[in-house]
């Protein structure tokens, strides 16, 4: 999708506000502890039958597995990240639809549940909260990280949307069609803070899926651009607020008007540079040690 190369191209004009960082592919090993091995097999060597490519959203080619491996690697780069500064940001990630064994809605692979799972398992966090606001239900997460309680998965999203069965998160907001900014952050500001007093993760995952935009031909919610990014802001300052160290990943995103769409995912980038000019995640604490 070319809104990933136009994304970064637009967050250049950031400057020096972003340091960028090259992740590398994820381990197989680290894929099959959340997919099943035999499905990650055949996705790396081609093998994948036409139902299954259909149903991913994508033809299969040697690009598309070394795509998926790098963003995945990039979520579980940009989680160490936060975890020594504070905050980061990969700018692909989200693919909340991907199941142990099969791929769905443009998704191959579910960088969130894999991350969360390597860094439960190297024990680089205790417990972590995954915020997924993309306006799709993370039915996929949800369903692979079911029985781990030590990843919290929290899904606020359009009732009547794809996926038509949703998966049980640990706690899931189904919203009305239509939902705008006013609605939506008031619901949305009453949870945040409720989630991570309940949870106390060490890390917070936030999908920032930007289809919840009223323009956003797959979305169904009504949110403006103003909205959004109070959204994104309001999500960041919450868990800075809290002391936690947070990851955004930027999620799904439809419009065909492809600059309104990179604008659109470039703010979560733009308030998270605002977040750190104002507060300091923390002053004592040396970064990049
Ligand atoms: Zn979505």
């Amino acid at each position: 999708m070319e809104k990933f190369r136009l994304l970064r191209q637009h967050l250049d004009a950031l400057g020096d506000s972003l340091e960028w960082h090259q992740p590398t592919p994820i381990s197989l090993a680290a894929l099959k502890q959340v997919h099943d091995a035999d499905y990650i097999e055949a996705l790396v060597k081609g093998q994948l039958d036409e139902r299954a490519q259909r149903r991913s959203g994508f033809p299969w080619s040697e690009a598309l597995v070394r795509r998926v491996r790098l963003e995945t690697g990039g979520t579980l780069l940009g989680a160490r990240l936060a975890l020594t500064d504070g905050l980061a940001l990969n700018a692909a990630g989200g693919t909340h639809h991907a199941h142990a064994d099969f791929a769905s809605g443009y998704c191959l692979i579910n960088d969130l549940a894999v991350v969360a799972m390597e860094l439960l398992r190297r024990g680089e966090v205790e417990r972590l909260l995954i915020i997924d606001l993309d306006v799709h239900q993370g039915d996929g997460t949800a369903r692979l990280l079911a029985n781990e309680p030590r990843a919290f998965t929290f899904s606020m999203h359009a009732g009547r949307n794809f996926p038509a069965r949703k998966a049980s998160s640990d706690e899931d907001i189904a919203l009305e069609s239509a939902t705008a900014d006013d609605a939506y952050l008031a619901v949305l500001q009453q949870a945040i803070p409720r989630l991570i007093q309940s949870v106390r993760p060490g890390l917070v995952i936030y999908d920032a899926g930007a289809d919840v935009h009223k323009a956003d031909r797959l979305g169904h919610l009504a949110l403006t651009d103003t909205g959004l990014r109070a959204r994104d802001a309001a999500v960041i300052e919450t868990v800075r607020g809290a002391g936690l160290p947070l990851l955004a990943v930027i999620g799904g995103g439809y419009d065909r008007d492809t600059p309104a769409l990179v604008a659109r995912h470039a703010m979560v980038f733009e308030e998270a540079v605002r977040a750190r000019e104002r507060t300091p995640y923390n002053e004592d604490h040396e970064p990049g040690a």
